[in-house]
């Protein structure tokens, strides 16, 4: 068994919308094809996956470095012990063959997106939608095909009443069955940011059902005024209040702030996560980690981060990966993790999940498709399909 090809495109993201620091209308998603040898319908069994979104591609790292070592590496180089499947942990060692450790970035994503289709490319062979493979590997049997969700959303729009566009976004998520949300913060002074919680919460009703992200754009100064005014509301949780490597920020915020804090988006390696649990003051009866597969050399790193975090005594259940898509629903579903983001209604053709995910009350499902089932989703096909014939 061995792969035949490795293709890779970049996909724009639709929509013109904002958080406290980036516009995301010019931002890409590396969208990944790992062809193998293997034949079934006359069409050769494919791998399919993404770095997720909000880092852009990484196309050209991948044509440069990591496609040719893979397609250079023996074909036993990236199969298990028993050469009956891939192994992706391997096919990511081999893409680090000759880079310095360290300095994680783009890189991240980059081996990220084809470690994970590696899982898909596995879970396809056996016939098996990816989170009973991503079960099986970490020793685990999912109790049942979902997880809980929360919709994300509530970006800076460019334009209309800010307000009234919040609401109408969040009456929708409702609509599609979230009883949970998230809205962005600090890219408007406070107190409009407050104007825009109260807007929020005639919909989410309790604050327990409302997360704000402030997209690590605080300093502590500022930082401390959110806590402050965030307070009173119980809000579910404050996410990534500075920037994501200054660990001793977030301890001083957690030393001041009860409520819950959430981080880890923007950490893209074991080494970072374990720096954050060691300096970041968090509190393992509350505090959330949102690290994700796709922008940190893929789920076998992923799996080491949460070893990491139940190491150092803090719950699977507080793990909710950030990135609002198919695949890391697979991935709390497979890991028994505490939930994941889901992007509802923005970062398309990447964000939320197909139709035919069963939705309602705060949990979504994975079908039964075969691996992460990225072909279900109406706004992606047509992109796999163009990295399908393009051979
Ligand atoms: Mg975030």
């Amino acid at each position: 068994m061995r792969i035949t090809a490795i293709r890779s495109i970049a996909v724009p993201l639709q929509g013109a919308i904002s958080n406290s620091l980036v516009n995301f209308s010019e931002h890409t998603v590396s969208l990944v094809a790992v062809v193998s040898d293997v034949i079934r319908d006359g069409r050769p069994v494919t791998g399919y996956a993404f770095n997720s979104i909000g880092r852009y591609a990484q196309d050209g790292l991948m044509r440069e470095r990591f496609i040719p070592r893979l397609l250079a590496a023996a074909p036993e180089d990236i199969l298990n012990d028993a050469k009956d499947a891939f192994c992706p942990g391997r096919a990511a060692a081999v893409m680090m063959r000759n880079e310095k450790p360290g300095g994680h970035g783009d890189r991240a994503a980059a081996i990220g997106a084809l470690e994970l289709a590696f899982w898909d490319l596995n879970a396809k062979l056996l016939d098996e939608p990816a989170y009973c493979t991503i079960a099986r590997q970490a020793g685990r049997s999912p109790e049942n095909a979902s997880t809980a969700v929360y919709a994300a959303g509530g970006y800076y729009y460019d334009s209309g009443d800010a307000r009234a566009r919040l609401k109408a976004e969040f009456e929708q998520y409702r609509a599609q069955g979230f009883v949970k949300f998230k809205m962005k913060i600090g890219g408007a002074p406070l107190a409009e940011d407050l104007a825009r919680i109260d807007a929020a919460l005639t919909v989410a009703g309790d604050g327990a059902n409302l997360a704000v992200d402030a997209n690590g754009r605080f300093d502590l100064a500022t930082a401390l005024a959110y806590a402050r005014a965030l307070k009173p509301y119980r809000l579910r949780w404050f996410e990534e209040i500075g920037d994501p490597l200054d660990y001793d920020l977030n301890r001083q915020v957690a030393q001041a702030y009860e409520g819950r804090i959430a981080t880890g988006e923007n950490l893209f390696s074991l080494p970072d996560v374990n720096n954050l649990l060691r300096f970041a003051g968090l509190r393992a009866d509350r505090d959330i980690l949102q690290m994700d597969a796709g922008l940190s050399y893929g789920l076998t790193e992923y799996m080491r981060m949460v070893n990491a975090v139940e190491a150092a005594g803090h719950s699977r259940r507080c793990l909710h990966p950030h990135g609002g898509h198919l695949i890391n629903l697979h991935i709390a579903i497979g890991l028994g993790l505490g939930g994941c983001e889901a992007y509802p209604g923005v970062f398309q053709p990447f964000g939320g999940y197909p139709e035919v995910c069963k939705l309602g009350d705060g949990m979504a499902s994975a079908t039964s498709a075969p691996g992460f089932g990225l072909e279900q989703k109406r706004e992606l096909a047509p992109f796999i399909a163009t990295l399908a014939n393009a051979g």
